[in-house]
C-alpha cells in the first residue's frame, strides 16, 4: 500500500484496474512515470468474473481471465507501478492547465497531474433470485466468452437489444437453441439485427417474458428459469443450461460525474479519437468510455492510448516539471520546462 506524501504529486493515477487500467500502468510505467494505480478491491475488472478467455490474441489455447489479469497485474509492476488495493472515493480535478488534481482513497488524498479513468463498466443486472448464485453456473452476461461452454445445450437469451441479438446469433452456432426473453412485444434493436437472428433456425422468441427466478439442478447448475408474462402474469417454466443476461451496460462513472463530460447513458466523452476529456490531464480509457466493442483487447488498446496522451501531456504543458528520473531525451525531444518552484 502506498501511503501519500503531503508533498509529492504524482505524474499519473490511474483509476480503475481491468485491462484498460493496467495496459495505461504499463506504458505510463515503461515511460519512467512511476504510474500509482487505485485498483479497488475486487482488482482486474469483468475479466476476473469470466473462466476461459479464448480471444485474447497470444493465448492459443486460451487462459483464464484471473491469470490474464494477475499477468497484467505483474507486467505493470514489473516496471515500477505502484498500487493501492482500495477504492477510490472522491476526486477533485482541477480546470487549469497544468493543474493538480486530487484523489481520495477514504481519508488518505493523493495529488497529480495527469489522471485515467479506467473504471470499467458493470453488466447490468436482472435482480432475480437465483441470478447472483448461478452466476458463472450457468447464468453469464457475456456469451462471446462463454457460449462454447453450451455446446448443444438449450440456453436463453434475456434483452431485446442489439447486443441480445448479437448475443442470440453468436451462441445459436454452439447451442442446441436459442430462447429470446423479451419484456415487450416491441424489439429496441435495430431492423437489421433482429431480421438477422429472427431468419436462425435455433432461435426461438417468448414476448412479453420477464424473467422471475433462475432454478439450480441437483449438480448445481442452472436447470429453470421461470418466467412470467409481463401482460397477463402467466408463469411459464423453461428448462436450460445456460442464461445470457444482455439488458445493457452501465458505466462505472459515478466517481466524476458532474466533473467530467458524461453522455446520457454515463459513458465519459473523449474527445475525437483521443482519450482526452475536457479537463486538462484527465483522460479515459476501457469500457468506462467504450458503448460499443467492450472487448478485452480494445480496452488494452485504449489503455495504451490514454497512457501515450497522458505523457504528451505531461511532457507539452508549460509549468510541468520532468518527471524525476525521466532519462533526457526518453520522450522524443523532451520539452520539459523548468520547474515551477
Ligand atoms: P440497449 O439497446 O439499451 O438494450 C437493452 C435491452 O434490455 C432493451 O431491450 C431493454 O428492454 C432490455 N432491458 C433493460 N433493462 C431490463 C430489465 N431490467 N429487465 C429486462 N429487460 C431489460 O442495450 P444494448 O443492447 O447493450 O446496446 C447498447 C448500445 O450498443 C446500443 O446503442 C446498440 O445499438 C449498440 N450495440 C450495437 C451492436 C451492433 O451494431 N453490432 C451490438 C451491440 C450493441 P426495453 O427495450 O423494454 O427497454
Amino acid at each position: 500500500m502506498t501511503s501519500p506524501s503531503p508533498d509529492s504529486i504524482e505524474n499519473v493515477i490511474v483509476v480503475g484496474s481491468g485491462p484498460a487500467g493496467y495496459t495505461a500502468a504499463l506504458y505510463t510505467s515503461r515511460a519512467n512515470l512511476q504510474p500509482l494505480v487505485i485498483e479497488g478491491f475486487l482488482w482486474g475488472g469483468l475479466l476476473q468474473q469470466t473462466t476461459d478467455v479464448e480471444n485474447y490474441p497470444g493465448f492459443p489455447d486460451g487462459i483464464e481471465g484471473p491469470e490474464l489479469m494477475q499477468r497484467f497485474r505483474d507486467q505493470a509492476e514489473r516496471f515500477g507501478t505502484r498500487f493501492i488495493t482500495d477504492q477510490a472515493t472522491k476526486v477533485e480535478l482541477s480546470d487549469e492547465s497544468g493543474g493538480v488534481h486530487k484523489v481520495w482513497v477514504g481519508k488518505d488524498e493523493y495529488r497529480t497531474r495527469t489522471v485515467i479513468l479506467a473504471m470499467g463498466a458493470e453488466h447490468k443486472k436482472l435482480e432475480v433470485s437465483g441470478e447472483e448464485e448461478l452466476s458463472g453456473r450457468g447464468v453469464s452476461y457475456c456469451a462471446t466468452c462463454d457460449a462454447a461452454f453450451f455446446k448443444e445445450k438449450p440456453t436463453m437469451i434475456v434483452g431485446g437489444g442489439d447486443s441480445a441479438m448479437e448475443e442470440a446469433i453468436f451462441l445459436s452456432k454452439f447451442a442446441s437453441k436459442v430462447v429470446v426473453v423479451h419484456r415487450r412485444e416491441e424489439f429496441r434493436a435495430s431492423k437489421i439485427m433482429l431480421e438477422r437472428a429472427r431468419s436462425i433456425e435455433n432461435i426461438e422468441w417468448l414476448t412479453p417474458y420477464k424473467v422471475a427466478e433462475f432454478h439450480a439442478g441437483e449438480k448445481g447448475g442452472l436447470e429453470i428459469a421461470r418466467l412470467r408474462n409481463a401482460e397477463t402474469d402467466e408463469e411459464l417454466e423453461v428448462e436450460i443450461d445456460g442464461a445470457f443476461i444482455a439488458i445493457g451496460h452501465e458505466p462505472q462513472s459515478h466517481l466524476v460525474e458532474g466533473m467530467v463530460e458524461l453522455d446520457d447513458e454515463g459513458y465519459v466523452i473523449t474527445e475525437g479519437r483521443s482519450t482526452r476529456t475536457r479537463k486538462p490531464g484527465v483522460f479515459a480509457a476501457g469500457d468506462v468510455v467504450d458503448h460499443t466493442y467492450r472487448q478485452a483487447v480494445t480496452a488494452a488498446g485504449s489503455g495504451s492510448q490514454a497512457a501515450l496522451d497522458a505523457e504528451w501531456y505531461l511532457r507539452d504543458t508549460p509549468g510541468i516539471p520532468a518527471p524525476e528520473g525521466m532519462p533526457a531525451g526518453d520522450l522524443a525531444e523532451a520539452q520539459w520546462a523548468e520547474p515551477a518552484e
